[in-house]
């Protein structure tokens, strides 16, 4: 489903990403972690062209991203990604916030569109407040909005970048409940996190970056009880 060949990127003359080879399958749940400033964060915005890169390939369900003929809006529609800070619109519903993109990108009709969304709004336990503003929600409920929002779309690929850091710690388990739900029907997930719990028991993949490289990927087991890189013993040995 994603697959980095050989790329390279430079914000300037830093060098952010260095050979990255990384091929996440159909319906894999990959958790990205590593040390602040690690290219995380950039590694994952690549993917959906937030960020280009300078060299190599990459390639998102046989689309391949970077090509100048690449449409992507196309791409985009095959991509839900849920930030740190859930970057609702204040100034809309829940419901407008979720129906907004399908009509005006994929054209979905408003009623479609909303029945979607009270679908997703279901999923995530927040059938409720469909009407509410952003600002009468905690945190935790507007990120579980913010990530169906990104369902809505119905996309093959969810990117999470630290969807659970800006929360305060009672909330961060509502967010990853959905989270794992949704893995455990079978979306194709990467998701960058410092929730070490859910690397255990959800990923499929650990990836570990430091550096700009990716140092190390294992299946959760083998890499938290046997890491084989000095610079992911030091890291693991770090959070505890
Ligand atoms: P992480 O998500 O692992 O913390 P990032 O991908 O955000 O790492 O950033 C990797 C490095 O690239 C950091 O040193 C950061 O300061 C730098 N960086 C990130 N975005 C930019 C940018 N737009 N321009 C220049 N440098 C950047
Ligand atoms: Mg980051």
């Amino acid at each position: 489903m994603i697959e980095f060949r050989q790329v390279d990127k430079y914000y300037g003359n830093f060098h952010v990403l260095q050979n990255i080879n990384l091929t996440i399958s159909e319906g894999e749940v990959v958790v990205i972690i590593g040390p602040s400033g690690s290219g995380k964060s950039t590694l994952l915005r690549c993917i959906n062209h937030l960020e280009k890169i300078s060299s190599g390939e990459l390639i998102v369900d046989n689309i391949n991203v970077h090509d100048r003929k690449t449409n992507l809006n196309v791409l985009r529609q095959e991509i839900g990604m849920v930030f740190q800070h859930f970057n609702l619109y204040p100034h809309m519903t829940v419901l407008e916030n979720i129906t907004l993109a399908p009509t005006k990108v994929r054209k979905t009709t408003r009623e479609e569109a909303q029945k979607t969304a009270r679908h997703y709004l279901e999923k995530v336990g927040l059938a409720h407040k469909a009407d509410a503003y952003p600002n009468e929600l905690s945190g935790g409920q507007q990120q579980r909005v913010a990530i169906a929002r990104g369902l809505a779309m119905q996309p093959k690929i969810m990117l999470f970048d630290e969807p659970t850091s800006a929360l305060d710690p009672e909330m961060i388990g509502e967010v990853l409940e959905v989270m794992k739900s949704l893995a455990s029907e079978g979306m194709t997930m990467v998701v960058v996190t410092h929730e070490m719990g859910f690397a255990k028991e959800v990923a499929d993949r650990v990836v570990f970056m430091d550096h700009g490289q990716v140092v190390e990927e294992n299946e959760p087991k083998a890499f938290f009880e046997n890491p084989k890189e000095e610079r992911a013993r030091s890291f693991l040995s770090r959070l505890l």
